[in-house]
């Protein structure tokens, strides 16, 4: 029974992240089907009028509505969390709806956070524009720097925001050091873990409190859906977190969660492999252009900390050209292989000039302060065979002058 229902906790949480991608939080109907079930329903029918008034009350256990619960959607709610080592997880509708939620469920008027400056465009948006027009308070530090997280902490601080790597410059922050500070503040740490997911970097282990997902990237990791998650404390997630999101409603739909439960299968798999490639692809662009940033390569000011984090350089990669809009522009549309896509985590390979797509929403000055530069093109490095990679940026590099 134990073998087909995949429920027995005292067994499941003893496994290792790339078994939970593939076999974590399964529960299986009557049916025993192998592949998880995908429960399209918006409602519950209930024995009787007693037993709905007991779960209403919380009294007795059970589904009352998929706003608030549903079988596919916690499959994935509670792989994603044995994946992360939290002892909770809710998923949300997309990666900017669990941001969202993690940030706003906590803040009230008066608060103040601080954010990494190097962030996804709608994460600085989030930051800059939506919470002080809630009067909350923020201030943006280089994320690099151990000592300017420090030195915001003021008396109101209650969140620090941050992801790493990050989105598009690559930047590292150092999760012990700045999360240590947070916990020695009574501050709350929330890492956006989109860029390297549980199977290359565990920020919990290194102090963070919150883990918030796009699992619209390397999760589902084949550009199909969008999803996004919130992993912490039972505590944080119960008393927190659903207060907001169960009457809010950034719920996941049932069929997304299905396709990223299909998506974590591989996941170990594909990002291995991506990191590999993207490593390879690194090493080769490197030789061409000199401003070439990744993790996984030496010349990364930050290789060190970053190899000390993750278990590997990840799928992304940037370079900057040095002529600019026209020049990085040029290059993408001389890409015969490559797309031109502002995606990742795809496992096709993806290239983006962040300052006129992702980034593009952001003021000039925000973006000068990002590095964010004309010059900048991010690159998602997918499964194809790397050598095809390499011959498609040879051949397109040589049309531009490089
Ligand atoms: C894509 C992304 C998000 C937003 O996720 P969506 O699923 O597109 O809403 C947030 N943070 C990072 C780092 C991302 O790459």
């Amino acid at each position: 029974m134990k073998r087909r229902t995949g429920q027995d906790r005292s067994i499941t949480s003893r496994w290792r992240p790339a078994t939970q991608a593939v076999r974590g939080g399964t529960v299986r109907s009557e049916f025993g089907e192998t592949s998880e079930a995908l429960f399209l329903t918006s409602g519950y029918t209930y024995d009787s009028a007693a037993e709905v008034a007991a779960r209403f009350a919380g009294e007795a256990p059970g589904m009352t509505y998929s706003r608030l619960q549903n079988p596919t959607v916690e499959m994935l709610e509670h792989r994603i969390a044995l994946m992360e080592g939290a002892e909770a997880c809710r998923a949300m509708a997309t990666g900017m709806a669990a941001m969202t939620a993690a940030l706003l469920c906590q803040l009230s008027a008066g608060d103040h956070l601080v954010g990494g400056r190097a962030a996804f465009g709608s994460c600085r948006w989030l930051t800059d524009t939506l919470l002080p027009r809630f009067g909350i308070e923020t201030t943006i530090v280089d994320g690099t720097d151990n000592d300017a997280w420090a030195a915001a902490v003021r008396p109101n601080t209650k969140v620090f925001f941050f992801e790493t790597p990050a989105n598009p410059t690559l930047d590292i922050v150092d999760m012990e050091a700045v999360c240590g500070i947070a916990r020695a503040n009574g501050i709350t740490s929330i890492v956006d873990n989109a860029f390297a997911t549980p199977l290359l970097q565990r920020p919990l282990e290194f102090g963070a409190d919150i883990v918030a997902h796009s699992a619209t990237k390397m999760m589902d990791g084949q550009g199909r859906v969008l999803a996004g998650a919130v992993c912490g404390s039972e505590e944080f997630i119960e008393n927190t977190l659903l207060a907001f999101t169960r009457n809010t409603g950034p719920t996941l739909a049932p069929f997304n969660a299905w396709v990223v439960l299909k998506g974590l299968e591989t996941l170990d798999l594909r990002i291995r492999r991506q990191s590999e490639n993207a490593l390879e692809v690194a090493r080769f662009l490197a030789g061409r252009i000199e401003r070439t940033l990744y993790p996984g390569l030496e010349s990364h000011p930050q290789h060190a900390l970053a190899m000390k984090q993750m278990a590997a350089g990840g799928t992304i990669l940037s370079v900057y050209l040095d002529g600019g809009r026209e020049q990085a522009h040029g290059l993408l549309d001389a890409l015969e292989l490559v797309d031109i896509s502002n995606n990742i985590g795809d496992s096709r390979s993806l290239m983006t000039h962040p300052a006129s797509t992702t980034h593009a929403g952001l003021s000039p000055e925000v973006r000068a302060e990002m590095n964010v530069e004309e010059g900048l093109l991010r690159l998602n490095v997918g499964l194809e065979d790397p050598a095809d990679v390499i011959e498609d940026f040879d051949r397109a590099l040589k049309k531009v002058g490089l």
